[in-house]
């Protein structure tokens, strides 16, 4: 059975990258009637941000990714938070030691600098290793005794892994295929702090374990840590139920150059972030959800960012991504995310879904500004400019015209068009209005039409000077279908205006 889990850091906001991760193990889930996990690894106390695990919780909401199991859902395996896991940790941190597969290690944060510093003056740089082990204050180098006094005096000491010598570790991802990588090139990670908390190795292992977590789908960044957490499998003689691992490819800037990052949004003026995040110094960064994107159309564009079901089609529905989703698809090499190409999506979207549900989202619009409209009316409206938009509120740009007369006069049409013969034809063509006997587009169209004939005006000329006196500009859908819906008293009211 398919078991998976998404294990974010409530280090802040949740960047696209870690959405794009959290999709990629709901829709793998899905697609094999398995479990989806939200589990939070929060055991490094100081990288820790208030709110952010709302932020999560709220955003894959917003996304539609439902929660089968883990934090606010709970379950079997819980609970579902590292920090309220605490006592499990220690006792395989222990076990690790007893069967020699990891050390106390007594080196004061001020040993530590030192050798760093020596390290950095010769131009190098410092790694617990195997060599630098044996020159260390650890339970390698000092006797049981000692080891046991210090301990019993309350020295603060870590537990590390020790990693073996010159072995070569063979490992197996779903996106890479093999790969090895040799043990001496590695150093001896701490597993477990001074403050009694694991670090994020120890606990990631023993929690994808405990939960029977079948399969790791993560980002990029966490291969560098992958022959570790094989060997840890291993001393924990867990290897024979290890997770199967999927590393998603890297999310690349718009230019292709460099990995996506927190700061480009605000710097690229587009968002990272699904929903808006507020800092606790004010600062706050735009969201997905607050710029007006629908989530399918959000989730439709993520799904792509290092998949594609092997096929030109780009609009997939949940379902479809959840029939199609297959890890074996995802690509090696980095994925260029493409601002504008998320605007494309949220444009296909506003196209496709029933006029009525965008005319109701407008209407709140409307709503706010305190402006009503027939529903029927609205959904005309809607429905004759939404081709022109990407985003719902950006059809009170292009339909403002329909509830309120012109505020002012595009000075450029203005000047084109507003001469020679124009006003005098306009004021006939007020009178024609006035009097035409059924207020119908294409009726109103012949009418004004038959007039600038029969007088041999310049169709364009009388035409957009007539847009011009009823919308303020050269802007708008069908002229006369405008008249139409605003209807007699408001056309021949504008017409005056305009006029004046
Ligand atoms: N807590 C890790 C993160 O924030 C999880 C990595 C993993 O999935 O193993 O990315």
């Amino acid at each position: 059975t398919v078991r998976v889990r998404f294990a974010p850091s409530p280090t802040g906001p949740l960047h696209i990258g870690g959405v794009r991760t959290a999709l990629f193990n709901y829709l793998f889930a899905k697609k094999h009637n398995g479990t989806f996990i939200l589990r939070i690894e929060d055991t490094d106390q100081s990288r820790y941000v208030e709110g952010a695990e709302d932020y999560i919780v709220e955003s894959l909401e917003w996304c539609g990714i439902e929660i089968d199991e883990g934090y606010t859902k709970g379950g079997a395996k819980g609970p579902y938070k590292q920090s309220e896991r605490k006592k499990i940790y220690r006792e395989y941190a222990e076990q690790l030691i007893n069967n020699g597969m990891a050390y106390y290690a007594f080196d004061t944060p001020e040993a530590i600098a030192e050798r760093r510093n020596t390290y950095e003056s010769e131009g190098k740089t410092f790694t617990y290793n195997q060599e630098e082990r044996k020159k260390m204050t650890n339970s390698l180098t000092l006797s049981k005794d000692i080891v046991k006094e210090k301990i019993e005096n309350g020295e603060p000491y870590v537990i590390r892994f020790k990693m073996p010598e010159g072995r070569i570790v063979e490992m197996h991802d779903i996106v890479r295929g093999s790969m090895k990588v040799n043990t001496n090139t590695l150093d001896d990670k701490v597993l477990f702090k001074s403050d009694g908390l694991p670090t994020y190795h120890l606990a990631n292992i023993v929690d994808d374990h405990l939960m029977e977590i079948s399969h790791v789908i993560r980002g990029e960044e966490w291969l560098p840590s992958l022959a570790l957490h094989y060997l840890l499998y291993e001393a924990l003689d867990w290897q024979a139920n290890q997770p199967k691992f999927a590393h998603l490819p890297l999310l690349l800037k718009p230019t292709g150059k460099g990995k996506l990052s927190k700061r480009d949004g605000e710097k690229m003026g587009f968002p990272v972030f699904p929903l808006k995040w507020q800092d606790k110094e004010g600062g706050v960064a735009a969201g997905y959800r607050e710029d007006g994107y629908f989530h399918e159309a959000f989730i439709n564009m993520l799904a792509l960012l290092g998949w594609n079901p092997g096929t030109e089609q780009e609009i997939l529905s949940k379902t479809e991504l959840i029939e199609l989703f297959d890890l074996n698809k995802v690509q090696k090499a980095g994925a260029r995310f493409d601002p504008e190409k998320a605007k494309w999506f949220n444009h296909q979207y506003l196209q496709s879904k029933p006029v009525e549900e965008i005319t109701k989202a407008f209407s709140k619009i409307l709503d706010e500004k305190r402006i009503s409209c027939d529903f029927n009316m609205l959904t005309e409206i809607v429905a004759m400019v939404r081709e022109r938009v990407n985003f719902v509120h950006e059809l009170w740009e292009q339909t403002y015209f329909f509830f309120q007369n012109p505020e002012f006069y595009d000075p450029k049409v203005v000047k084109k068009r507003w001469k020679n013969k124009v006003p005098e034809a306009i004021a006939n063509i007020k009178e024609i209005l006035a009097e035409a006997d059924n207020w119908h587009a294409g009726d109103l169209k012949q009418k004004v039409s038959d007039y600038i004939n029969q007088n041999e005006l310049g169709f364009g000329a009388v035409m957009n000077g007539l847009r011009l006196s009823i919308v303020g500009g050269a802007k708008g859908p069908d002229l006369f279908k405008i008249i139409e819906i605003i209807g007699r008293d408001r056309t021949l009211e504008r017409i005056e205006l305009a006029l004046e």
